[in-house]
């Protein structure tokens, strides 16, 4: 507190200018490495981010209903592709179940 008294008007003027070339940088230093995961994310990705794409938009017009999860019923469920190939056949998973799913999946998939 005393040490901020001290500082002229001037030196805090400074100050806010310094932070605000900072914050500036910073924003926009993340705002590329966000692009940057998200495109490699994409191309990666590229048949679940379609599979998901054509689920998301055939939920949105009504063609596929929401469903609630498979294991236990919560509302909250999230479309789950078994096969991005398929990308209307979904299971109905919530976010806990969807993650232990997955997690499962990769078990196994190691053990083989
Ligand atoms: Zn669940
Ligand atoms: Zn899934």
């Amino acid at each position: 507190m005393k040490r901020i008294e001290r500082l002229t008007s001037r030196q805090l003027e400074r100050n806010r200018e310094t932070d605000k070339k900072y914050q500036r940088k910073k924003r926009l230093d993340n705002k590329g490495w966000k692009s940057q995961q998200n495109l490699e994310y994409r191309i990666k990705n590229k048949e679940k981010v379609e599979a998901q794409r054509i689920i998301n938009y055939n939920i949105n017009n009504g063609k596929i209903k929401r469903m609630p999860c498979e294991s236990c019923n919560s509302i909250l469920a999230q479309a789950h592709h078994d096969n991005y190939s398929k990308p209307l056949d979904v299971r109905w998973l919530c976010a806990s179940h969807h993650k232990l799913f997955h997690l499962s999946v990769s078990v196994v998939e190691l053990q083989i």
